[in-house]
């Protein structure tokens, strides 16, 4: 994730005598008497050091007149790349089909074994792929209850089928009864509370099914006028002083300032695949260390999604819990945030402080 680490030709000569696959894509090297160039985690017998060379990219090899390697195929995707990828399919079938898939048929078609599959599904996507089919499937129902389809029919329509079984997974799925869901429909229930930490003031809010956003912010009039215009068509109230949010705001205002290092409470995370898919991916940056757009497109097996990428950053709601803050230019410039660059630049200093005390010696 991190393109300096690999900055100095010692760096590149290690990473490539360790066929580190954490270096692929960040540099590719050439043997001079060969002619020929791989990616730093290639199988191949490796040469001597001082006939190699290395290059930015496969297009720098290929412009000095070395041809790609048969083996590591390093000016195509690379083997991350490629599984990153057919998960992705692998999701996409999921969520237009109907019927569950099996493990089995779903791997097959990746041409993988169903234990490696679904690990790779697991670390990817974070769910199982059962799991995930379900969450789309009740993430369809209240998108059509919430649109006003009659409750057999949004059921049916979401993938639950038409058996009377069907009901009470639905039910399960939603945590209420369709019909009672299309009642509040439009109408989703929304509890907020305001809270000063370090950062300034921060708003939270949460859904029955956990919390929905954090916003950081200097105003309170602001904070609430972006809750609004968030969820345009949800009832807002001030937290219940006994419910969940109210009693546990304090260890809310504790994960801000980076006091406690797990959220509190359950997420009601609301987003479409595409950006929970995005969202899951910046959950893996660590503290401390930034990833590129390009990274977090190529982790999710859509290099070219770039674009997308930065308008699911730009489209979370829940601020440092998804920590979209660590995402900067390729080049390393911070780019925007939707909170304000300064607040981005403040997150992360502070997290490259705690990351150099807690490696200090
Ligand atoms: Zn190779």
């Amino acid at each position: 994730m991190n393109a300096t680490l690999y900055s100095t030709e010692q760096a590149r000569r290690e990473a490539v005598m360790q066929r580190d696959s954490k270096a692929d894509g960040q540099f590719v090297f050439a043997v001079i008497t060969t002619g020929i160039f791989c990616r730093p985690s290639c199988r191949s017998r490796h040469p001597l050091p001082h006939n190699m060379r290395f290059f930015a990219d496969a297009a720098s090899a290929l412009a000095a007149g070395f041809r790609p390697c048969k083996r590591c195929n390093p000016a195509g995707e690379s083997r991350q790349q490629q599984q990153a990828a057919q998960i992705a399919r692998a999701c996409e079938r999921l969520d237009h089909s109907e019927q569950p898939l099996t493990v089995a048929a779903l791997a097959a078609e990746c041409a993988m074994s169903q234990a490696h599959f679904q690990r790779l599904f697991k670390q990817i996507t974070g769910l199982t792929p059962h799991g995930w089919y379900r969450a789309r499937r009740a993430g369809r129902l209240r998108e059509a209850l919430r649109q006003g389809e009659p409750v057999t029919r949004a059921i049916y329509q979401a993938g639950f089928g038409s058996a009377s079984g069907y009901y009470q997974q639905a039910n399960s799925a939603l945590g209420m009864t369709g019909r009672h869901y299309r009642q509040q429909g439009a109408a989703q229930q929304i509890e907020y509370a305001f809270g000063h930490s370090v950062l300034g003031e921060i708003l939270v809010a949460a859904t029955k099914r956990g919390v929905c956003a954090l916003f950081p912010g200097e105003d309170q009039t602001q904070l609430y006028q972006q809750l609004v215009a968030q969820f345009p068509r949800a009832v807002l109230q001030p937290a219940d002083p006994q419910g969940p949010l109210a009693t546990r705001l304090a260890e809310i205002l504790a994960f801000t300032a980076r006091q406690r290092a797990d959220f509190p409470l359950p997420l009601d995370v609301q987003g479409s695949a595409f950006q929970l898919q995005v969202w899951q991916a910046l959950q893996t940056i660590p503290a401390g260390e930034t990833a590129s757009y390009q990274d977090i497109a190529r982790k999710i097996g859509r290099p070219r999604a770039v674009r997308a990428v930065a308008g699911a950053c730009a489209a979370n709601r829940l601020a440092l819990v998804i920590p979209c803050h660590r995402v900067v230019r390729a080049n390393g410039a911070l780019s925007g945030y939707r909170w304000g660059s300064e607040l981005k630049h403040q997150l992360l200093a502070r997290e490259a402080q705690e990351s150099r005390q807690k490696n200090a010696p």
